[in-house]
């Protein structure tokens, strides 16, 4: 039920030989989301051991190339491989057309049906939701039209006291009612308030991918308070205005933000390729929101229930 985040692309704009543009693959409570689809996204879900098979929704954020290249050969792969379930593509108006267009160039079509989700660019809209996540999408400030994605656990279950179960032989069939907060009354009628028998939930899990984009004033109406924030800071503070003028962040502005939406831990990415060195990029974060990390393609990151303010990086 843990957090983990593999990073498959952390670049902007070309890859370069260890950095591929952006992609993610994200679990959350057992869920798996992929989450944009730069060019060579499927060879680094191949290197990470994660199967193609694994993958049921896609999000893409916006339509610049570095986000979406890599969409349609990894859907011409699942083709090739016979797959024949579902996939959702939650993504902006014209992609489904330019995949359609690919795919008529090539006179073929896939052998399982995509279902596609466009998205709301004007408001923060819910994408996905079952039992136990709840996924949302929010538009953030880029050249184009582009949204970030919010993943949240819900509540969690309270855990119950292991030997009140043998002491008071509470039956299994009670057990999950306990653990929602009800009272327990046993044989002889007695009352057991919920929290003689239970400790408190354990705190809910939640992800917030958030790029491309100049730094939102207005984030914290989207996100608060997220176990995890990734955050585009495309320049060093060296070419800020290069920044404001490509509707890009500086890796200082991405630590503000994170500090404003009291962020759990911050995993800075989105990259120029003009950086051969990215120590910059810690030294202007860090003096201002010090859980701050460096993506890297092929690296997990991951929030276990048991410390859910620590990052452990694989
Ligand atoms: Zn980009
Ligand atoms: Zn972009």
């Amino acid at each position: 039920m843990n957090l983990e985040l593999v990073i498959l692309g952390c670049h902007s704009a070309i890859p370069s030989i260890n950095r591929n543009p952006t992609s993610q693959f994200l679990t959350i409570h057992s869920r798996q989301f992929l989450i944009d689809c730069g060019e060579g996204t499927q060879v680094r879900l191949r290197e990470n051991g994660i199967g193609l098979g694994r993958i049921n929704h896609i999000l893409i954020s916006h339509l610049h190339g570095d986000h979406f290249f890599g969409l349609t050969p990894l859907l011409s792969s699942l083709h090739l491989l016979g797959r024949n379930k579902e996939i959702h593509i939650y993504g902006p108006h014209g992609l489904k057309d330019i995949i359609n267009l690919q795919m008529k160039a090539q006179g073929s079509w896939l052998s399982y049906p995509l279902i596609f989700h466009e998205l709301d660019f004007t408001k923060k809209s819910q994408l996905y939701e079952d039992d136990k996540i709840i996924v949302h999408s929010f538009p953030v400030k880029h050249r184009i039209a582009c949204c970030g994605f919010l993943f949240e656990e819900k509540a969690l279950p309270r855990n119950i006291i292991g030997e009140k179960i043998k002491e008071l032989s509470i039956p299994f069939l009670d057990i999950k009612g306990i653990k929602n907060g009800n009272d327990w009354e046993d044989e002889n009628g007695k009352t057991h308030n919920n929290h003689s028998l239970t400790t408190k939930a354990p705190e809910s899990l939640s992800y917030a991918f958030c790029t491309d984009t100049l730094p939102l004033e207005n984030l914290q109406d989207y996100v608060y308070n997220p176990s995890l924030l990734y955050h585009e800071a495309t320049f060093t503070n060296k070419h800020k205005d290069r920044a404001k003028q490509t509707h890009h962040s500086t890796a200082e502005q991405a630590a503000n933000i994170a500090k404003g939406i009291k962020a759990g831990n911050l995993i800075l990415g989105h990259f120029s390729t003009r950086y051969l060195d990215y120590s910059d990029f810690l030294l202007e974060s860090k003096p201002i929101f010090p859980k701050v990390y460096l993506a890297k393609d092929g690296t997990k990151y991951c929030i276990k229930h048991q410390n859910p303010k620590s990052l452990e990086i694989e």
